[in-house]
C-alpha cells in the first residue's frame, strides 16, 4: 500500500489503537534497589505493627501521667534501639530520646523543654517537670502508623521514594513489578553518520537516535541501539528482524513519507499487521504502527519520521503511552493542563497542529488565581529541532483558519517538567 492510500487517523484514534495493543509485560521480581520507577505487580501487605513498640516522639522524659508537675528522682535513661531494664515507678522519671521504647510503668513522655535538671542530691539526680501532661501524650502506640495486615501499596502503584520507603519499612527487599520495556532504535537514510563524524557532501548527523536513546530512558524504557541501516531493504528489515527478537518495541525513524527509498511501510507490513500509516496532525504525518507477534509475544513497531521534531512529537504521543502501557502504567496518557497564549499563533487550514511551547506558572492569570502562560518556542519547521529545545508543552492548536489571539486558552500536552 502507498502512504496515501492509508486512511488519516485523528491522533485519539491512533493513540487508543496502540494502547489496545500494548499490554502490561509479565512481572519479575527485582531488589528494592532497582524498583525506582517501576509499577507494582501485586499488593504490598504489611505483616508487623509499626511502630513495633510503644516510642517516644521527643526527647524528654518518660512519666506516669498521674504524677503531674513536680520535682522527682530520675530512675535511669533510654535511648532509641535499647530497653530499659527499669520500670518506671510513679513518683519517678526516666530519660528517653525520640524512637526509643517507653519504659514499662511509664504512660507518656514530657519534652525536655517542659523540665529542668535540679543536680543531684545523696547521689540521686532530681528532674523538675514544669508541666503535667495526659497519658499518651508524645508516645505513638504499637501499629498507629501502619497495622499489621494493612494494604500499604496496592498493585499498579508507581515506585517513587515514599512507596519505596514504605516496602523497606514492611520489610519487602524483593518485589514484584512490571520490567522497563526493552525499546530498540534504528536510524534508517543512507546520508546518516554518526554524531562524531564529520558529514561528508550530502551527509548529515544522525540527531535521531540519540535524541530518543535519551528518551526512552527519560521514560523508564531499556533503550537498546541498532545504529544506522542504510535506505536498502537488507540494511533495515536486518535492522527491524533484530528489534523484533531483542525489543519489546521497536523505533525506526526516517523512511516513513512517500519517496522512492521509504521502505519502511511496506517492510512493517511484511513484518506483522499495519495498524495505521498516516495522522491528522502535524507534524508527524506519515507516523505508522505496526504490531508483530514473535514466539508468542506481541511486538509493537512504530515507524516514525524523519525530521527530528516530527519523531520526537509522535514519540512523545505515541510511543510514551505505550511504553507506560507496558510498563504497567494503569493511565498511560499523558497529562493535560490549560495554558494561556502569550502570543497570537497561527492555525493549519488543514490538520491540528501540536505546537511547542514552554509553560510556566503565572500567578497573575486568572484574575489572580494564577494559570499557566505558554510562550512559543519559534519558528515550527519539522526539521528544526530548535523548536523543541525547552518545550515542556505541546499546544494542542485546532485545526482551523485564522490565528488563535493572545491570551487564548488551549489545551496542552505535557512532555517535560512544569
Ligand atoms: P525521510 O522520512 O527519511 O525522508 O527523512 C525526512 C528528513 O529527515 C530528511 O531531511 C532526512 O535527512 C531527515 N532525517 C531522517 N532521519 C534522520 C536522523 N536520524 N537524524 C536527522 N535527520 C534525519
Ligand atoms: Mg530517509
Amino acid at each position: 500500500m502507498s502512504e496515501s492510500e492509508y486512511p488519516m487517523l485523528a491522533v485519539e484514534q491512533a493513540l487508543g489503537i496502540v494502547l489496545e495493543q500494548a499490554s502490561p509485560l509479565p512481572p519479575i521480581t527485582v531488589a528494592l534497589k532497582q524498583a525506582s520507577g517501576l509499577i507494582l505487580a501485586e499488593a504490598a501487605v504489611a505483616r508487623e505493627a509499626m511502630p513495633p513498640f510503644a516510642a517516644s516522639i521527643k526527647d524528654g522524659y518518660a512519666v506516669v501521667a498521674g504524677d503531674g508537675p513536680g520535682d522527682y528522682p530520675l530512675v535511669g535513661t533510654v535511648t532509641a534501639g535499647r530497653i530499659a531494664d527499669f520500670a518506671v515507678q510513679p513518683g519517678t522519671v526516666a530519660y528517653i530520646t525520640t524512637g526509643a521504647p517507653l519504659p514499662s510503668g511509664a504512660d507518656a513522655v514530657v519534652m525536655v523543654e517542659e523540665t529542668e535538671r535540679l543536680g543531684s542530691a545523696n547521689g540521686q539526680m532530681h528532674v523538675r517537670v514544669r508541666q503535667g501532661v495526659k497519658a499518651g501524650a508524645d508516645v505513638r502506640p504499637v501499629g498507629s502508623d501502619i497495622e499489621p495486615g494493612q494494604q500499604v501499596l496496592a498493585a499498579g502503584m508507581r515506585l517513587g521514594a515514599a512507596e519505596i520507603g514504605l516496602l523497606a519499612t514492611v520489610g519487602i527487599a524483593q518485589v514484584r513489578v512490571h520490567p522497563r520495556p526493552r525499546v530498540a532504535v534504528l536510524s534508517t537514510g543512507d546520508e546518516l553518520v554518526e554524531p562524531d563524524a564529520t558529514p561528508g557532501p550530502g551527509q548529515i548527523r544522525d540527531s535521531n537516535r540519540a535524541m530518543l536513546v535519551a528518551a526512552i530512558a527519560a521514560a523508564g524504557g531499556e533503550p537498546l541501539d541498532l545504529g544506522i541501516a542504510g535506505d536498502s531493504v537488507d540494511s533495515i528489515s536486518a535492522g527491524i528482524e533484530r528489534g523484533l527478537h531483542e525489543a519489546d518495541l521497536l523505533l525506526s525513524s526516517g523512511g516513513v513519507s512517500m519517496g522512492d527509498l521509504d521502505l519502511i511501510k511496506p517492510l512493517l507490513e511484511e513484518a506483522g499487521t499495519v495498524h495505521f500509516g498516516r495522522l491528522r496532525m502535524k507534524p508527524g504525518k506519515p507516523c505508522t504502527f505496526a504490531t508483530a507477534d514473535i514466539d508468542g509475544q506481541r511486538r509493537l513497531l512504530f515507524g516514525l519520521p524523519g525530521n527530528p521534531v516530527s519523531s520526537l512529537v509522535t514519540y512523545y504521543l505515541l510511543v510514551i503511552p505505550a511504553i507506560r502501557k507496558l510498563a504497567g502504567w494503569r493511565e498511560p496518557r499523558l497529562t493535560r493542563i490549560q495554558a494561556h497564549l502569550d502570543q497570537a499563533l497561527p492555525l493549519d487550514a488543514y490538520r491540528p497542529e501540536y505546537h511547542r511551547a514552554t509553560a510556566t506558572w503565572d500567578p497573575g492569570l486568572n484574575d489572580g488565581q494564577g494559570g499557566y502562560r505558554a510562550i512559543s518556542t519559534g519558528i515550527q519547521a519539522s526539521s528544526r529541532l530548535l523548536s523543541m529545545r525547552t518545550a515542556n508543552v505541546l499546544l494542542e492548536l485546532p485545526q482551523g483558519e485564522g490565528t488563535l489571539t493572545a491570551g487564548s486558552v488551549v489545551a496542552a500536552l505535557v512532555i517535560g517538567d512544569l
